[in-house]
């Protein structure tokens, strides 16, 4: 066992975060001693005398055998702790204390050390300790074996008969338990643990695998006066282990990874925090942190576009994810569309961490001829702040996903508050659904007024929900979770279908009112829309131009080809197109236009202040100008007051909606809004615009 806690999978580095002082004095103290008696013993062994029983090819057996198993050790994978490397030499070794005497087992040893560090690229430090307690270690062992053998340490070994091999063993048993010691000192020391803590660890493994090694050293040393022939056959027992292991080694993969994008499976993603755990060794230590993505609406590609080519963007997704995460994470999939990435770092790194991944998700995925855009939120829960343990981190970091999604924010690192508004905001879903089949909800209407002739031109169809325990929950409280759940498909149903038949209603009455409603993101990537639109047109005989659906511009502006081809549908069905919320968005006004809506509604964020701010009254000035000068209606939101009216009727023909000429009121109170006005219009006139 060399000094390399990297030699777990994904090649997690070490990270050292003692005081330097401590683990560095230790470092120096071991080396100093190692590289002090390797010099001492390569100094004072008795070179020149070659008794006639030194087994010369025995000695180059055994030492061709050390250097292949340090260089070459087992890969062994146990599902508890990932992947672990075994090296092989030491009973190579041990037999070479017997064999050939401490000077030539010590050097044997100490160049299969640096072989395997400059093979493994480890750092000049690392190095330097593993050839010193390496060399204590071997020394260890050889000084008992001299002196259970009764022959001074510094002679020639004597001939290895049956009387050493228990004298060979104990010494067997004191190597490892030195080198054992010496490398829990660093991890101890580098991850503030107790010593004890360190070597309870892996202690029932490594006794095992250890007295194992040992006694094939104890055979090797007892078979080596037989001559190479024999101790050829000790490669057997060597080459099986190596590929037993790889056989397991590839089911211990299959069972531990996902089968299409070969990213670790969700059990792992546990045992790569339980590691991470004990790299950082709890304390004040920050991290290690998690992110989990999810792709946006990727139930809908799969749906569309088939599972082949899900399949295949989760591929993809998997590559891209693996490439952008930071050294020495690890991406896992834990299901769906689900990814999970173990992070190293505090906070700050994590949420870059988590950038960088959903990031790498911006370039469209070509499939089959398509370029799909495909986009990921991220939750984001680091250690120690959000959890101290793995549970606590997953759990946070699904409601830190979750709270992404709602708020549409593509990232969101975990928050305490969200808690308590998460679990709120999942009981009202599962509220929602009730809702929609005991009819809970229903649909007031907003007047629109023509402020030229002060008459009611059109209204806008808002939803409510009358809960039994809360009372009423305007549209903001639970529009974006509908929209998040796919809720939003039987809302907008609902919506368009009580709407449509109360204007069919006024119209019967002789009123020729136009009716808005309102539509969600969602809905302008889906072409099923312009089929459940005609439909409910048709059911109830709404002639062209009277339905006007509203979209806001982020809503066209994510998937912009999509919403062009819904729009363009719509429209030819003889629908209107508003432009809701206008201004809080980045969409040019050309650019809406050439989508070819037919309705501007200003927000009322600018309205609201027009006889406050300059500012605003030119900004609201120069949109309608241009918005009448394009042939585009135009509707003012939250017009409060008489000045406002006002301002805004100055502009030219503009239709006003606010709390001053009408707040939004019953179907009922609508028809008698209507009578009222023609009774008292001088013309008689009705509706229209
Ligand atoms: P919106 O489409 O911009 O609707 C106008 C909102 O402004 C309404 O709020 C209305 O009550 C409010 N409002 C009207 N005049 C004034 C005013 O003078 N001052 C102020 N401060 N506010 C005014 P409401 O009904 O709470 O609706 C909020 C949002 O919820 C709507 O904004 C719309 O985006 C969404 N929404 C409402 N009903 C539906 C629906 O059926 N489907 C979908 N997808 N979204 C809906
Ligand atoms: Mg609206
Ligand atoms: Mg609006």
């Amino acid at each position: 066992m060399g000094l390399d806690p990297s030699e777990n999978e994904g090649g997690v580095k070490t990270r050292v975060l003692a005081p330097p002082s401590s683990l560095a004095i230790y470092l120096f103290l071991v080396s100093v001693l190692g590289l002090t008696s390797l010099g001492l013993i390569a100094f004072l062994s008795p070179w020149g005398s070659t008794p006639a029983h030194l087994l010369v090819g025995a000695t180059i057996f055994l030492a061709v055998g050390a250097i292949l198993g340090e260089i070459k050790p087992v890969r062994l994978i146990s599902p508890g702790e990932g992947t672990r490397f075994l090296s092989t030499s030491s009973p190579f070794v041990l037999a070479l204390i017997a064999v050939a005497g401490p000077g030539i087992a010590v050097l044997v040893q100490v160049t299969a050390s640096i072989a395997d560090d400059v093979l493994s690229r480890r750092s000049v430090i690392k190095s330097l300790f593993n050839t010193a307690q390496y060399s204590l270690s071997v020394l260890a062992a050889a000084a008992v074996y001299y002196a259970l053998a009764g022959v001074p340490l510094l002679s020639l070994p004597p001939l290895v008969g049956p009387q050493h091999i228990a004298p060979l063993l104990l010494a067997g048993i004191v190597m490892v338990a030195v080198n054992w010691l010496l490398v829990a000192g660093v991890v101890s020391l580098a991850t503030h643990q107790r010593l004890s803590a360190v070597i309870k660890i892996d202690a029932q493994q490594t006794l095992l695998t250890n007295g194992l090694l040992i006694s094939v050293g104890g055979v090797a040393a007892a078979v080596a006066p037989l001559g190479v022939g024999v101790l050829v056959l000790l490669a057997g027992p060597v080459v099986a282990a190596h590929l037993f292991a790889a056989k397991a080694a590839k089911y211990a993969h299959a069972a531990t990874h996902d089968s299409l994008t070969g990213l670790g499976n969700r059990e792992q993603i546990d045992l790569a925090l339980g590691r991470a755990f004990v790299e950082t060794g709890h304390g004040d230590a920050m991290g290690p942190g998690l992110v989990l993505l999810d792709l946006d609406h990727f139930k809908d590609i799969n749906d569309t576009l088939g599972h082949p080519v899900g399949d295949r963007i989760l591929k993809e997704v998997a590559a891209r994810l693996a490439s952008s995460a930071p050294d020495g994470a690890s991406v896992h999939r834990i299901g769906g569309d689900e990814f999970a990435v173990v992070v190293e770092g505090n906070e700050a790194e994590c949420e870059i961490a988590a950038r960088d991944l959903v990031d790498s998700l911006d370039a469209p995925i070509q499939v089959e001829g398509l370029e799909l855009l495909v986009r990921a939120s991220a939750g984001v829960a680091v250690a120690p702040s959000h959890g101290l343990n793995g549970e606590t981190l997953m759990k946070n970091v699904d409601i830190a996903l979750y709270h992404a999604k709602l708020e549409r924010d593509r990232i969101s690192v975990y928050s305490r508050e969200f808690d308590v508004n998460t679990v709120e905001r999942l009981r009202l879903l599962a509220d929602l659904r009730t809702a929609l089949e005991l009819g809970q909800l229903h649909v007031v209407y907003q007047p629109q007024v023509s402020l030229a002739t002060g008459q009611t031109v059109a209204v806008e169809a808002l939803v409510r929900w009358e809960h039994p325990d809360r009372g009423l929950i305007l549209p903001d409280a639970f529009i974006p979770l509908a929209e998040n759940s796919g809720l939003i498909y039987p809302v907008t149903a609902f919506v368009l279908d009580r709407a449509l038949s109360d204007l069919a209603a006024w119209r019967r009455a002789g009123f020729e009112t136009r009716i808005s409603v309102n539509l969600s993101a969602r809905h302008l990537s889906d072409i099923a829309l312009v089929d459940q639109v005609g439909a409910a047109l048709d059911r109830y005989d709404i002639p062209q131009g009277a339905l006007v659906l509203e979209v806001t511009e982020t809503g066209i502006l994510a998937d912009a080809a999509r919403a062009g081809t819904v729009i363009r549908a719509v429209r030819a069905r003889g629908v209107d197109i508003s432009i809701d919320d206008y201004g809080t968005g980045n969409a040019s006004l050309s650019y809406l236009r050439r989508l070819e809506v037919d309705e501007l509604k200003v927000d009322r964020s600018f309205v609201s202040r027009l006889n406050d701010d300059d500012h605003d009254l030119i900004i609201v000035r120069s949109t309608v100008e241009l918005a009448l000068a394009l042939g585009l209606r135009v509707v003012a939101e939250g017009v409060e007051d008489a000045a406002t009216a006002d301002v805004l009727a100055a502009f030219g023909d503009v239709i006003g909606q606010g709390f001053h000429l009408g707040r939004p009121v019953s179907a009922d109170q609508i028809a008698q809004r209507l009578v009222g006005e023609q009774a008292t219009s001088p013309s008689g006139q009705r509706g229209g615009h």
